[in-house]
């Protein structure tokens, strides 16, 4: 199938190619191929071309239409003007359609045409979309129908030949999430990822975007922060709010992920550094409990993993728990006749008596280098490094009791026993059994 792929290749429809690329690269590609900048085309049992760019040019390799599979070298090198160009070399978005298409984009240059605008129904989930036309100073609905009615031209004559584009091209990605639907329910949520790129054509194009009262709406350039507003003294509840550079709150648009938020007249995607689980909850309006049981690893794990959010207390109840560096930290299980030694951080925190242990979150070098150090002066069996568990035997719990763990402690590493882990326990020597009877980390007792 593959030794023929520039025969399938003229067969591709100008709707097909809109399947792959977006309007915009169509439109560059075109220009490039009409330009002449595809210097040469091989159809071995892939299509490999050489593009023209600006000062160098670009190899093009296709490996599959249908799904579409290739790369470029050029830096943006997926789904790019040179692979839309050498496409159009080949004979692809010959037919009337792709006519049609670019008849609306060279339309851009000749601003004539009613303008059009895209109605955002922020209030209902989803954020519906609805398509209207200038008359005079209003705005009078445009059904989805008419618009995608390619064959009944007068629905769309005398209309803005690239906004009409642009939407239908919107209604067609949209319509690819959700097919079973009617077609004149088209969501912005339906775009996923892709509907900031959308709106970012909507205004490109010239339309206006509108909000539920008709106001237009405008596009802000950045991304907008995030911000998590906690309460509570112990037990914490936590809820994720979109917010402008100027800290002022903003309105996620309902059910749109990654989030798009919305206020006073402006429309901006929220910063995609946060995890999505998080936009999610922007989305949804939907907030975090936290018990107190779990607030110190709330704190120390979840808040630093949202990477660019803001805290913040709107009733002040809340103030952050300061922690130290975290510590290597040593944790003792029985494993059968041997015992098994994982490890483990440990960080202290302001006003806890006891230290949080987790799973080790950071390398700690240092630590690791101590670790090894007193594991060989104390003469125990060389291991995998840290952080693989070791494992010593019944042989190794002298030098292990007596030298290895008073080692670690007195440089600051901690050391727990897990049940039946207690080496005292297991030691027939008396003098041991007062010893260390650790439960918490940097244990001083003599
Ligand atoms: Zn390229």
């Amino acid at each position: 199938m593959a030794e023929n792929l520039s025969h399938h290749a003229r067969d591709l429809s100008d709707e097909d190619l809109e399947e792959i690329f977006d309007v915009r690269t169509i439109e560059r590609g075109r220009g490039y191929s009409r330009d002449g900048r595809v210097e040469s085309i091989s159809d071995d049992d892939q299509i490999v071309a050489r593009v023209r760019g600006n000062g160098r040019s670009y190899l093009v390799v296709i490996e599959d239409l249908d799904p579409f599979e290739g790369q470029c070298t050029c830096p943006v090198g997926h789904l790019c003007k040179h692979m839309v160009a050498t496409l159009l070399v080949l004979g692809a978005g010959g037919d009337m359609g792709w006519r049609g298409l670019l008849t609306a984009i060279t339309a851009q240059r000749r601003p004539n045409g009613i303008s059009l605008g895209l109605g955002l129904g922020t209030r209902h989930d989803g954020v519906p979309l609805t398509p209207y036309r200038r008359s005079g100073e209003h705005w009078v609905k445009l059904p989805w129908p008419d618009l995608m009615n390619s064959s009944w031209q007068s629905t769309t004559d005398g209309l803005n030949g690239e906004q009409v584009a642009v939407l239908r091209h919107l209604h067609r990605t949209a319509r690819r999430t959700r097919p079973w639907n009617s077609p004149s329910d088209i969501l912005l949520s339906d775009l996923g990822a892709e509907a900031v790129s959308f709106l970012r054509q909507v205004a490109s194009s010239g339309m206006t975007v509108l909000d539920p009262d008709m106001q237009a709406v405008e596009l802000a350039d950045d991304a907008w922060h995030v911000r998590l507003e906690i309460e509570g003294e112990t037990d914490l509840t936590a809820r994720p709010v979109a917010a402008r550079p100027d800290g002022i709150r903003a309105y996620a648009l309902p059910g749109v992920v990654p989030a798009i938020a919305l206020s006073q007249g402006r429309i901006a995607p929220v910063d995609t550094a946060v995890p999505t689980q998080i936009h999610s909850m922007i989305a949804a309006k939907s907030s975090i409990h936290v018990d107190d049981a779990d607030r110190l690893e709330f704190e120390a794990d979840f808040i630093p993993a949202l990477g660019g959010v803001e805290l913040h207390s709107p009733d002040g109840s809340f103030s952050p728990t300061e922690f130290t560096e975290p510590r290597l930290h040593l944790h003792v299980t029985r494993a059968g006749p041997a015992f098994r030694l994982e490890w483990r951080q440990a960080r202290r925190a302001a006003g806890h008596a006891e230290p949080l242990i987790t799973d080790l979150g950071v390398r700690l070098d240092e630590d690791a280098a101590i670790v090894d150090t007193f594991w060989r002066e104390a003469g125990l069996p060389s291991q995998g490094a840290i952080p693989a568990p070791r494992q010593i035997g019944p042989e190794h719990l002298g030098a292990f009791r007596e030298v290895f763990v008073p080692a670690l402690e007195e440089h600051g590493i901690g050391v727990t026993f897990g049940e039946r882990g207690d080496i005292t326990f297991v030691n027939s020597a008396p003098s041991s059994r007062s010893m260390r009877r650790a439960s918490g980390i940097g244990s001083t007792s003599p």
